[in-house]
């Protein structure tokens, strides 16, 4: 099993998830052609795309969703609340999931698991191929007992560090961006992050990602500091996911 991100933060989103033939992208926030070309530098095309998971209906995430599925033809799974939103368009195998019930799509087991966010079924996803667990945790103000019961032991794990707390305050944001920025229903700062990862069990964590990082409020040193002040572990045990290529593929064995 394996993973990698394709580009990470407000400009746009996309995560791709592999076991043996099944490869799920989640999210896209990419036009077409971009997302073409990110999917090239991992070494694949879209037709090898098995599905496309929604996390939530923001720009960063669901942009580049209607576009590459329409072409491709790729089923589009997404909660209740996401499929109302009209930035998705006409998709042509459109999955309504139930956000508090796993499915499978080939080898991989998918639970969705709802975070506190401003939209309007916000999911995020832990997804096993029955022998690893890997978890994606973006786009939440907050977590709660259930996200912190449902991220336990997992082995690859793209966590929110979204911003540092004084740069955001004393940053260029307007009033308005930061309180929601900084809300509960806002993003993830460094040192919740650091804070989740003392709830969770992270014996067997092989891969952590520092993920959804701010251009404006926050730096990379902040981000990974926080997450190894948990860890107790090397600045370079922390991956980086960026804006411009993501991050490359991370084995889970
Ligand atoms: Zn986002
Ligand atoms: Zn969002």
């Amino acid at each position: 099993m394996r993973f990698c991100s394709i580009g990470s933060g407000s400009k746009g989103n996309g995560t791709l998830v592999q076991h043996d033939e099944t490869i799920v992208l989640i999210d896209d926030g990419f036009s077409l052609k971009d997302m073409e070309f990110r999917l090239a530098q991992k070494g694949l095309t879209p037709l090898q795309l098995t599905a496309i998971l929604v996390t939530h209906e923001h720009g960063d995430h669901i942009k580049g969703v209607g576009p590459l599925a329409r072409k491709f033809r790729i089923p589009v799974y997404v909660s209740h609340g996401t499929a109302q939103h009209e930035g998705l368009g006409k998709i042509p195998s459109l999955k309504i999931i139930d956000s508090h019930e796993a499915f499978t799509i080939g080898s991989l087991k998918i639970t969705p698991v709802v975070v506190p966010h401003d939209a309007r079924e916000p999911t995020q996803f832990v997804i096993s191929n029955g022998e690893f667990k890997f978890g994606i945790l973006t786009d939440l103000g907050s977590f709660t007992p259930h996200i912190i019961s449902q991220y336990q032991s997992c082995h690859g794990l793209m966590l929110e560090t979204n911003h540092d707390e004084k740069m955001l305050s004393y940053g260029p944001y307007p009033p308005k961006l930061k309180v929601r920025v900084a809300g509960n229903l806002g993003h993830l700062n460094n040192s919740q992050a650091g804070e989740f990862l003392k709830h969770v069990d992270c014996e067997k964590l092989q891969h952590v990602v520092a993920t959804h990082i701010s251009g404006q409020n926050n730096s990379v040193e902040l981000a990974v500091d926080s997450i190894c002040s948990s860890l107790k572990c090397e600045a370079d045990f922390v991956v980086v996911a960026d804006q411009a290529t993501g991050f490359d593929w991370l084995e889970i064995k």
